[in-house]
């Protein structure tokens, strides 16, 4: 199984919550959260920053 992070970036407000749950594929950049991985194989703390946004701007898709 595959997944796709959508990440929206307008929408961003660079809070770093996401950074915090999930350092591991998300970073700060003038900002903005930006994802390390846009694909990849397990959800893993991607899931965690997106359930944390308060913007509701991560969303995972199966692939
Ligand atoms: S948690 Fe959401 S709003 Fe905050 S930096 Fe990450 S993507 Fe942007």
């Amino acid at each position: 199984m595959a997944y796709k992070i959508k990440f929206n970036e307008e929408e961003c407000i660079g809070c770093g919550a996401c950074v915090a749950v999930c350092g591991e594929n998300w970073e700060l950049k003038d900002g903005k959260a930006h994802p390390k991985k846009t694909e990849v194989e397990e959800k893993g703390c991607n899931e965690d920053a997106a359930e944390t946004c308060p913007m509701n701007c991560i969303s995972i898709e199966e692939v």
